[in-house]
Order: C-alpha cells, then structure tokens, then sequence
C-alpha cells in the first residue's frame, strides 16, 4: 500500500552520513529538512549529496528543504543567572547595560517601536513572561507576569507584536544563495509575520525554488489566506507557534491552518514535538502516535521529524514508527469518511479544478488503479491532491525539480520522464510509467488527465480513461 501522508526528516548530527541518509530514505523518508540554525554550508553541502545519491540509488525523487533561521531575537548580558520575581516591575532598555533583576537590555530598535502597552514580551522559550505598562523610546516598563531566572543572550519573542523589520536576516540572504546554488527544492521561512515578508523573499528567489511559510506567529495565523497564496507551501510551526500561543490555542490553530491550506490547494506540513520523546528512547508515547495521527486524519500533506531524526537516538526508529502510524490511520475504515468531512470546492472553480474534481468522482464509480497527471510545474498534480482522491497519483514531469517538489504533496507519487508527445504517446508512456511503479493492474482503468496541446502549462482540458 502507498502512503497518502509524507514525511520530511530533519537531518542533523545524528544522521548525516550517507549510509544513514540512505537508510531513512528506505524507511519512508519523502523529503529532507536542512536546517540552517545549525551547522555550516559545507555540512549541509555534503548532506545534500548523500540526498541526491540516495536519490539516485533508491530511483524515486526525494525533495530537499533549505530552513532559513529567520530574525532571532536576543536579550543582552548578564554577569550571572539572575533570578526575577513575579509581579515585580522589570525594565527592559536599549542602551547596553549588565543585566540585573531591575533591567535588560534589549538590543532591537526595532521593538521600542512596535510594542505597545499590554502586549507581552517571553523570554527563553516562553518560560519567563512580561506584560509591558509603559513604553519610551529607549525603556520599556513591564509587570512579571511569570518569573524565573534570567542569563545573556536568552532569545524572546514578541507574540502581540508585528515588527517593522525584515525578517530577512543577511545570514539568511547567505543560505537562501546557498540553497539556490545547491538547487534546493524548497526555501522554508521563519516568523513570517505578514504576506509582505512572502513577498519580499519571492522578491528574491522568484519561481527558482518552492517557498515554504511557516506559520509560527499569531500575527501569520491572522494571515492566514494571504501568506498561503503567496506561498507554495505552509508549515504549521508548532515549536514558536507554541511558544507565542497558549498551548490551548495550538491545537486549534493547527486545525485551521490545515483545514485552510487544503481549501486553498496549498501543501501542508504539521510540525514539531511529533515523536518528541523518542529523541532519547526506541518508542513513541501513546500520546504522540495519536498527534501523527490527528495530523493524518486532518489530511496534512506532511509530518515533520526535528531533533528526533538531526539530534536523537533514534532517527531510523523514528522514521519507521511515523511510517507505520500512518500506514495504520490511512487504512482505518474511518479515514476516508473523516478526509471527506474536511472538503471543500474551491471558491472560484477554474476548469483543472472541474476535470480534478471528475478524477475523484470516477474512482468512486470504477475500480481505478492510479490518477495520472502530465505536468510540468507539477500545479496539475497540486489540483488533484486538493480532491485528495481514494487513488494514488502519478505525476510524470520532464522537469526533475518539479518531480522532487511533489515529494511533499498528499497523495503523489512522482516521476521524472519525457512529456507526452501526442495522445498515443501519452496512454504508451502513463502504461509504461504506472507499470514500472506497481501503480497498474490488467483489466482496472488508470485516469489520465493533461492539457492539449501538450507542453503548454495551464491548459488542463482533457481526461481520459485507459485500460493497461
Ligand atoms: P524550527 O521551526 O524548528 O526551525 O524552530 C519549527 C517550529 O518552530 O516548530
Ligand atoms: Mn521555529
């Protein structure tokens, strides 16, 4: 049985040889993560590679993601761990000054600016927590809302607050340029704050490689509709997202954001904390298998492996574990019935949406093996997987990054091959091509559907029934 639900690993220090890259491959790895928070160009140069050789060894396309770190805000010094109280008053200030348990300082302009009295300010993963009374061009005065112990460099964030920076940061600029270099499929983009922050990356890159939002400020949720049509895919980043919101609040916006990306025919990722605990042991809580399968039950297009596979014990058992609870949840009698209550038509149809929408109607009246698209930027594909059809799909593009792109999308089973020439060709070469990955069956019809003339994009119009 195929999996519907993708998933995209981190690679890390834990699993950066070539042998271990290609044994997740093997386990189910759909696509990779290369986190620019951590490790140098050459490390994830050498990552890269081994993910193009597992590529080759494995023949079926593995995409690989560039994370861009994003503005990370930091408090200044402090000669010691300094403990401070709740309820007392605290400052936070732009001149440099050693930290005590009275002030900070707070190294960002940017922020003296933006906050405004009763927005909150969170210090070290939100552990700490600060409701600002008072601001002043140069001070701010907060109440502690939640005390504890401050120390240098703690990063905070500002979960009220929409900055009047970039969150493009020059160390960014750098990793994008080297994600564009490498020929990385996907540019992910930290706090994103508004569409404007999309735009001003796609500024940049262009339709070079595929941007992926992550939404993991309260703001970006407000956004939602905006960011996701600028983008190309979203991430429901619950690490920061977690920390900007109350963790009531995750699981609803989770929802949302998913439930809205599948209405806008945009790939989404569910991320972070998934398998959490088996960064240091062999098995998932209970818990945690039941937050993979929420997601698949939601019809996310992929789940994410953070530290479980770049830093744990564990990453191959991690892989296989996710692999085989998703395996379980899309083959529960249920599942369809709950993909289905989560459907939508699009708001305003165009004709690719209708033959899509055709595609899914005929699976349900003939036993159809496969659903095959002839797609050069891979949107067709995008289309089919928006009606998330009890079949799998088969995207043929001549383009191999489009191929590597799909290996995010719900449902999509790329290959990388020659365009269909004419008609004829077409049915040989969708015959061939669902041969060759097990995907047709003597005597079961495949659903093919292109646009004619062939190798003009955007020109849907026609689907086709065949009989291998
Ligand atoms: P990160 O993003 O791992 O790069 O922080 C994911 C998240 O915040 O959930
Ligand atoms: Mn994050």
């Amino acid at each position: 049985m195929l999996r519907n639900t993708k998933i995209l690993a981190t690679l890390g220090p834990s699993s950066s040889t070539p042998e271990q890259i290609l044994e997740l491959a093997r386990a189910g790895v759909n696509i990779f993560r290369l986190n620019m928070s951590h490790g140098s160009h050459d490390d994830h140069r050498a990552r890269l590679q081994a993910i193009r050789a597992a590529e080759q060894a494995l023949d079926r396309p593995l995409g690989v993601v560039v994370d861009l770190q994003g503005p990370k805000l930091r408090i200044g010094k402090f000669p010691h761990a300094t403990p401070v109280q709740t309820g007392d008053i605290y400052e936070f200030v732009l001149d440099e000054v050693a930290g005590d348990n009275k002030r900070a300082t707070l190294p960002h302009p940017e922020a003296f600016a933006a906050l405004k009295p009763g927005h909150r300010i969170l210090v070290n993963d939100g552990k700490l927590a600060f409701h600002v009374e008072q601001v002043e061009p140069r001070r701010i005065v907060t109440r502690v809302a939640v005390g504890g112990d401050l120390s240098s460099n703690k990063g905070f964030n500002l979960p009220n607050t929409v900055l009047p920076l970039s969150v493009i940061t020059d160390k960014d600029r750098k990793d994008a340029e080297f994600a564009l270099a490498e020929g990385a499929d996907w540019l992910a983009m930290s706090f994103v704050q508004t569409a404007a922050d999309v735009k001003e990356l796609r500024d940049i890159v262009g339709k070079r490689v595929g941007i992926i939002s992550k939404i993991e400020k309260p703001s970006a949720v407000d956004d939602l509709d905006a960011i996701a049509m600028l983008s190309d895919a979203v991430m429901v980043a619950r690490g920061d997202l977690g920390v900007e919101l109350p963790p009531e609040d995750v699981p609803v916006a989770q929802r949302k954001i998913v439930h809205q990306c599948r209405h806008l025919g945009r790939p989404v990722i569910v991320a972070t904390q998934m398998l959490e605990s088996m960064i240091t042991a062999p098995t998932p809580t209970r818990a945690e298998a039941n937050d993979v399968a929420t997601a698949v039950y939601e019809g996310a297009d992929a789940v994410m492996l953070s530290a479980e596979t770049a830093a744990g014990q564990f990453p191959l058992e991690a892989v296989q574990i996710m692999d085989r609870i998703i395996r379980r949840v899309e083959g529960a009698p249920d599942y369809r019935k709950v993909m289905a209550l989560d459907y939508s038509a699009a708001d305003e149809p165009d004709r690719t949406d209708a033959i899509a929408a055709c595609v899914r109607k005929v699976a349900t009246l003939l036993p159809v093996t496969v659903s095959v698209a002839f797609t050069t930027s891979g949107a067709t594909c995008l289309y089919l997987a928006r009606e998330r059809p009890s079949t799998p799909i088969l995207g043929i593009s001549p383009n191999l990054t489009t191929a590597r792109r799909l290996s995010l999308v719900w449902g999509v089973v790329a290959y990388h091959g020659p365009d269909a020439e004419n008609l004829e060709d077409m049915v040989v070469k969708t015959t061939f091509c669902a041969t060759k990955l097990g995907l047709a069956e003597q005597g079961k019809p495949m659903v093919i559907i292109a646009g004619v003339p062939f190798g003009t994009p955007g020109s849907t119009n026609l689907l086709r029934i065949v009989y291998p």
